[in-house]
This record gives structure tokens, sequence and C-alpha cells, in this order.
């Protein structure tokens, strides 16, 4: 590649002449060298390109591909990243009519596709937070625009993480700050359908976000416990089975609100969310997810039953059946928890057993792992780190019975000693 030539002859501090770039920049082959460096993975290229001015729209590559088609296609988190926040357009569409982030969902680069759809550059932001026309004052005050920027660039859209990122931040969690922030949201809504390169993906985010807020205005206007009664709500489980109805429910109300019925993405959800009886799975939750972060298959990571956060690896030593982040997420969960722990933990021994039958103990399991062990079924016992793939909450429904075979992943299988419960 000719740029690595050039630097590999000049030093990589030189100053380069601008026919030195010119002539890197020279399109080969309809892509340019920016392109050539994002396809290989080659972050330090990129960036030096992009310091130097390479154009990061450049769409003349002959199926129309842009530097962010090969950043996406090729998987890498930072150069995609390095990418956007050069001010690659994420709405260019290749020959065929595919934006970068369909090409990366297409190749199963489903990291990059959350990455690209959830870019929110701060400028835009920013935008706010100076009076703009006839105003007097801006639109969103200064100092909320830094918590607000945090929410928005979120990929976990579950109703409790937001409320939590709310109540986290005094500025933020207060009436009059959270009516401005909704607002905005409302705004940025707006901008993304009426644009030129409409972004429903974006705007189906921004009014979610913004439905959050205007339950958290409610619970603020109630008093007392405030947001952590909005918490609680969330969470509360029915009776039966201990789902969460009225997180369902606010969720499901949140899509149907959104104020552009012809939106594509919306009938997409509503088609996928209506015939689910309120308890079944696709839960509202996760089809809103899969739209709009590209996440799929909540199969080989593991959420947290409280926030939705990925990653979470604390079980409930008691069951075993669901998980946590941490402590607080589960003693914020235990309330309802606590109703339907007994059971879960029968229909855990039962899958054990089960799987039992089928299989001997040594490839039950792979990798013993990192629990500070403590005997099974012993409440008090501490938190311990449990990397294991075990069927989690929904495997009830008896839904998720993959053929996990990769990696020493399975389901079913003997789950150590998780956190402990009882915290009364
Ligand atoms: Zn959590
Ligand atoms: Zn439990």
């Amino acid at each position: 590649m000719e740029v690595e030539l050039l630097r590999m002859r000049k030093g990589p501090g030189a100053e380069w002449s601008k026919e030195e770039w010119e002539r890197v920049e020279t399109i080969q082959n309809g892509m340019t060298p920016l392109m050539h460096a994002a396809y290989k993975g080659k972050l330090d290229m990129c960036k030096l390109l992009l310091r130097h001015g390479a154009d990061v729209n450049c769409h003349q590559h002959e199926h129309g591909y842009t530097a962010l088609m090969f950043a996406a296609l090729s998987g890498n988190k930072d150069i995609t990243w390095a990418v956007l926040e050069a001010g690659a357009e994420t709405d260019v569409v290749n020959s065929v009519g595919r934006t970068a982030a369909q090409m990366a969902a297409f190749v199963g680069q489903h990291d990059c596709v959350t990455i690209i759809n959830n870019f929110f550059p701060r400028e835009r932001l920013d935008y706010y937070t100076k009076p703009q026309g006839l105003d007097k004052d801006p639109k969103l005050p200064p100092k909320l625009a830094g918590p607000l920027h945090k929410i928005i660039t979120t990929t976990n859209l579950h109703p409790v993480k937001i409320v939590m990122l709310v109540n986290e931040n005094p500025l933020l969690a207060e009436e009059a700050a959270l009516n401005k922030c909704y607002k905005v949201m409302d705004l940025i809504c707006e901008k993304c359908m009426k644009q030129r390169d409409m972004n429903e993906v974006l705007a189906m985010k921004m009014h979610y976000i913004s439905c959050v807020f205007q339950k958290c205005i409610t619970f603020l206007k109630d008093g007392e416990n405030k947001l952590d009664a909005l918490i609680k709500s969330l969470l509360k489980g029915r009776v039966s089975d201990g789902f969460p109805v009225y997180q369902e429910k606010i969720i499901r109300e949140s899509i149907r609100k959104f104020p552009y019925c012809e939106a594509t993405l919306l009938q997409q959800l509503v088609r996928s969310i209506a015939p689910v009886e309120i308890g079944s799975d696709p839960t509202a939750f996760s089809v809103l997810t899969q739209a709009i972060t590209g996440q799929v298959g909540f199969v080989d990571v593991e959420f947290c039953t409280t926030c939705g956060e990925k990653g979470a690896s604390k079980r409930c030593s008691v069951c075993k059946m669901v998980i946590y982040c941490d402590q607080t997420c589960q003693k914020t969960h235990w309330f309802a928890h606590k109703k339907i722990c007994k059971n879960l933990k029968d229909v855990y021994e039962k899958q054990q057993l089960e799987a039992g039958k089928g299989k001997s103990p040594e490839e039950n399991d792979g990798k013993s792992d990192i629990d500070s062990n403590c005997p099974n079924e012993q409440p008090e016992a501490e938190m311990s780190i449990s990397q294991e793939h075990s069927s989690p909450k929904d495997a009830v429904e008896g839904e998720k019975e993959s053929p996990g075979s990769e990696a020493g992943l399975e389901s079913g299988q003997d789950a150590p000693a998780g956190p402990q419960v009882s915290e009364e």
C-alpha cells in the first residue's frame, strides 16, 4: 500500500508535503487508502490518514462502499468508532441499498452494528445548550448535557438501567431537569425523522428514552421514595410466575406512542410484539433492544435480571436461575425475587437431574472457574464469581435449550454457588 511505503520512507513523525498527500489520497481501484486501512484493521493508519484530512465520506468505490462500511465489515470496533468520530455518515448506502450497519449485521459483526446505531456525537447535543433563534435561554442547560449524553449513548435500554442512571445523578433526578431533557429528546427524535437521511433507529431510541424520563417525572411528582419506587414498580413480578408486567407494559406503551406511525421500524416492532401474550417470549425489551442495538440471540452472554446489563456473572446462590451485575442489583431485585426463588430452585434441580441423566459429570463442565466456593444452597454464601453459562430465568419457559456447543458453554450445566440472597 502506497501510504505505508511512504510512511516507512519518511519515518513516523515526519511532515508530509501536499503533493505527497495528494498522491496517497489517490483512489486506487475505487478504494481510498483510508478504506484499505479500515478494511485491514489498521487503526494507527486510519487515525493518521484522518488527522491529515482524508475524506471519511468518500463514496467512489465501485460498489458504493464507504470507509465506515469497510470498518464495520472488518469488525474492528476502534476503527468503526474512529471513523464515526471523524464524521462518517451512517446512513449512506452501497450500490445495493445497504447501510454500514446493515452490512455489518449481515456478516455478523454485531458489536460494530451496536456502535454505529448508538453513535451520537456530543456536538449534536451541545447544539441545544446554546440559545437558538429567538430563545433567551437554551433548551438544555449546559450542565445537563454530560449526564444526558451518557444516557443517550448507552447500549443498554433496560428501563431500570435508565432510571438508575437518572437516579445516580442529582442534577438529572429532578422534575425541571427531566422536563427539559425529554423535550430535547423529542426534538432530536423529530429531527431524525425529518432529515433527508431518515434515522428511524435513533429516532426510536430517543423517543423511548423520552418516555422513560416522563415516567420518572410522574414518580418524582408523587414524592416520597420517588425513583426508587419507579424501579420497584418496574421489577415487581406478577404472582403466578414473577413476570414484570408493569415493565413490559411500559415498554410496549412507549413503542406504541412513537409519533411517526408511517415508520417502518415502528411497524416491525408492533408486528413482533402485538401477537405475544404478556409473559411470553419475546419480551418487548428484547425486541426493542434487538431493533436498536442489533444485538441478537441473548445466547452467549448473560444479562443482569435487574438492569439488563451485559456480562452479569453473579448468580443467586439458592436458585441459581437468576444472574446479577453485583450485590446492589441483587438487593434491588430481592423483594420481587424472594417470592419465586424457591420455585426456581425446584426448576433448577429438576433440570440438573435431567441433564445428569444424559451426561457424565466430566463432559458436563469444561472449565471450573473462579468461584470462591461455598457449599451449595447455603444462603449465607458470599458473592462468588461464576462464569458459567446455565440457563437464566427465561429457561423456565422452556425457551433457551440451545445446543450451545461452543467454547465450553452448555446450557443446564452445573453452576457453582452464587451470591448470597438473604438480606432482610
Ligand atoms: Zn444489574
Ligand atoms: Zn434465587
